[in-house]
């Protein structure tokens, strides 16, 4: 797995074996979302040790302009268990209210660390049954460290149908409590597990009819964000091209800055080269997630990718296909 699949997908098992990607990157002018991809832990001492490697990240990245942003999952820093019991408004028990403060305790050290370092952080969005309480936090820790810059960024998944709304509403909120709104927009990434969960338990699932109304969803928060542009930041997250090319049309359209600090394109390591190098060598700020960790650990985000990839129709099989054109371009050029 490490020569192949790993090797593709993930900068290093240590943040010092990913610096060579993070340069390698950082020449092209794309920056690195530094993502410790360790994930399903379930240990207090577990969740403190991915704190202490948050921080740890952050620091590391300090004097590094190429690393703008980490990502984290919350997943990542408290029990699953504990977020399903949140997000289904159970009563928690004592012991389960010390740990749950232990967890904004986490959340708190690593924002504050980024806070004070000039860093983002970028919380991603998850599955539907946990995802309140993860909401919840990042705003919590937006109206605490966001009152200038865009410190925490909240992950909206607009494969679910209630999340434009979600977005409307957020955006209210931050306004009339003073703080900046920052988001990260994504199509979401966990829609077979969503649609078989609902199925089973016998529930609406919260996934959109189809791949076209997740895509008018996709364009009108898009569209929400760009036209508010001095008052959200928001990170495009997407392989998607016409998504890309819309808000980079936009962006020309309206005379906004395409460097303005609002807004960044953002892409995974080892998909859609094609869009972030071109979108930065136009002058837009790109970036793109670089998982590291142990490669144990990294197989869920591995799986996750290659379910994406293995689709005839889907992202992979048209990169090969610009790719191989792109070798007969040059070919042609010798
Ligand atoms: C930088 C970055 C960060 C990310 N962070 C997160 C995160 O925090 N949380 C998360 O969940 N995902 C995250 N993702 C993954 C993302 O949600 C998508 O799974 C992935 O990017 C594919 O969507 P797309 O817009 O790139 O491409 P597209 O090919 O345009 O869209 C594919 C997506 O459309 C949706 N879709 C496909 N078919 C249907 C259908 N029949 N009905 C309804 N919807 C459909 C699904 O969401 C599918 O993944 C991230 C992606 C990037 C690039």
């Amino acid at each position: 797995m490490k020569q192949t699949i790993y090797a593709h997908f993930c900068g290093g098992e240590t943040l010092e074996e990913s610096l060579k990607t993070v340069a390698k990157l950082g020449k092209y002018k794309v920056g690195t979302i530094l993502d410790y991809g360790v994930e399903g832990k379930e240990t207090d001492e577990d969740f403190d040790r991915g704190c202490d490697e948050f921080v740890r990240a952050i620091k590391f990245s300090a004097n590094n302009p190429d690393i703008p942003f980490i990502s984290l999952k919350v997943t990542g820093l408290a029990k699953f268990s504990i977020l399903e019991k949140i997000n289904d408004e159970k009563k928690l028990e004592e012991d389960e209210l010390v740990e749950w403060n232990r967890v904004k305790g986490r959340m708190h050290r690593i924002c504050k660390a980024a806070y004070d370092n000039g860093k983002s952080i970028m919380i991603d969005a998850e599955e539907s049954w946990i995802q309140k309480p993860v909401d919840d936090l990042a705003e919590e820790m937006s109206r605490f460290y966001n009152k200038e810059n865009a410190v925490v960024y909240n992950t909206i998944q607009l494969y679910r149908t209630d999340r434009l709304e979600f977005l409307i509403k957020s955006f209210d909120r931050a306004q009339s409590q003073n703080f900046l709104l920052a988001v990260k927009l994504v199509r979401g990434a966990y829609m077979e597990k969503e649609r078989a969960r609902a199925v089973k338990m016998n529930y609406q699932s919260p996934i959109q009819p189809d791949k076209k109304q997740c895509d008018i969803d996709y364009d009108q928060a898009v569209d929400f964000c760009l036209s508010r542009i001095e008052n959200i930041a928001f990170c495009l997250a997407s392989h998607n091209e016409k998504s890309n090319l819309r808000a980079a049309n936009f962006l020309l359209e309206k005379n906004v800055p395409a460097n303005h600090p609002h807004i960044m394109f953002s892409q995974l390591l080892g998909m859609s080269d094609h869009i972030s190098f071109v979108l930065a060598h136009e002058g837009f700020n790109v970036s793109k997630y670089v998982p590291y960790g142990p490669v144990k650990d990294v197989v869920p985000y591995l799986m996750r990718r290659a379910q994406e990839n293995t689709s005839v129709s889907g992202q992979m099989s048209r990169e090969l296909s610009l790719l191989r054109k792109e070798i007969r371009r040059r070919k042609t050029l010798s």
